[in-house]
């Protein structure tokens, strides 16, 4: 991230809808045994205790090492960071990129377990021990927020190191891991980030898809919490959370037009919690997709398109559990799609997709509800 915006402790997902019904597991920050969905990780470094371990043995950094140049390349035949004005560094795009291009691959430098039984400070100060010199400058190239006023960052490297990880960090499985490359991707709301960074816990690394097509000179973005919320809240969470004032397209919309976005991420929102109604079974089969479809029609008016593959994927559930088999298989087909984008189209999800498509039997709530023809996606 640039010097002014940093995710901390944050996790953001895509998440599902969250309804019970989804099963798909969002590799993104989540860890919920539950399904996919946000989950936002509760890693106080100042609280832990337990059994220290390492998640990354030297022969990983090794490993970082030898590739390290030709990462270099690849990521230059992408983007190339330089400093933007009133936002410190960014991230640009050195050429024209596709929608569910992969921009990044970043093993992690180091995660820092759930429980661990040293000081935090003292935990990191070691593990940057163990990363080769390019590795650890790449590190402190990143900015903090939120250092001890007591503190010089001239004298105590050990607290600026805890300062820029609390700040950078991110979901890793169980634990929080830094991407120093990844970390250089500023922040944009609703409409305006066009980036979505995954982890993969099978491939133990961290990979950021396009999620829509990005001109040659844009800048790339993220988004470091989910931002289905007004503006004024989502100002006030970034600026505590991360320290920065969210100048981004959509937090610099004429008031009237940020008051019709407004409206839009709420309504948003409250047709989720609508959607996930029907996990207690408040609503049949056939409101909920119509739920999804208004979700997917006010997303196009927004220009909202994350979290898409997800939708699709629990309109998917919610055909199988009433073993319709058409609705089932089309609602998987444009989760695949939207799975592709934001997550890679090799992803577990679009595999997961891809074979319900080809038989949505398999489906594993297939037959879970009465049967009901639930309706398809619009245009299918
Ligand atoms: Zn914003």
């Amino acid at each position: 991230m640039s010097t002014r915006k940093r995710k901390a402790n944050e996790t953001r997902s895509t998440q599902s809808v969250k309804s019970g019904v989804s099963e798909a597991t969002h590799p993104k920050r989540t860890k919920s045994s539950s399904g996919p969905g946000l989950v936002v990780i509760a890693f106080a470094l100042a609280t832990v205790a337990g059994a220290i371990y390492y998640a990354w043995s030297d022969a990983k950094n090794s490993e970082n090492e030898s590739n390290f140049d030709s990462v270099e390349e690849r990521d230059a035949s992408i983007f190339y960071v330089q400093d933007i004005p009133g936002k410190g560094k960014g991230v640009i795009a050195a050429r024209d990129i596709q929608p569910g291009e992969l921009i990044i691959y970043e093993d992690p430098l180091f995660i820092v377990p759930p429980k661990i039984s040293v000081s935090p400070s003292a935990l990191i100060h070691s593990n940057l021990q163990r990363v080769d010199p390019k590795a650890r400058e790449a590190f402190f190239n990143l900015s903090y927020v939120n250092l001890p006023a007591h503190v010089d960052p001239e004298e105590d490297e050990a607290e600026v190191a805890l300062a820029i990880f609390q700040t950078n960090a991110v979901a890793a499985g169980d634990g929080v891991g830094i991407f120093p490359r990844m970390a250089r991707l500023n922040h944009g709301c609703s409409s305006a980030f066009n980036v979505v960074y995954t982890w993969r816990e099978k491939e133990g690394a961290l990979v950021v898809h396009a999620l829509k097509g990005i001109t040659k000179g844009q800048e790339l973005l993220t988004t470091y919490a989910t931002m289905r919320k007004p503006r004024d809240f989502r100002r006030a969470f970034l600026r505590e959370r991360y320290g920065f004032e969210c100048q981004c397209d959509v937090c610099s919309l004429p008031e009237e037009l940020s008051k019709g976005s407004d409206e839009r991420l709420v309504a948003i929102s409250d047709l989720y919690s609508r959607f996930a109604t029907w996990g207690q079974e408040l609503i049949d089969g056939m409101e909920a997709i119509d739920v999804v479809k208004k979700i997917w029609a006010l997303g196009d008016e927004e220009g909202y398109l994350s979290e898409r593959g997800q939708l699709a994927a629990d309109a998917a559930w919610v055909a199988a559990a009433h073993s319709d088999a058409a609705a089932t298989r089309e609602w998987a087909k444009v989760a695949l799609r939207w799975y592709s984008y934001e997550l890679g189209s090799d992803s577990e999800q679009s595999e997961h997709m891809s074979m319900i498509m080809e038989n949505p039997r398999l489906h594993r709530s297939w037959g879970t509800r009465g049967v009901l023809s639930v309706g398809r996606p619009d245009g299918s």
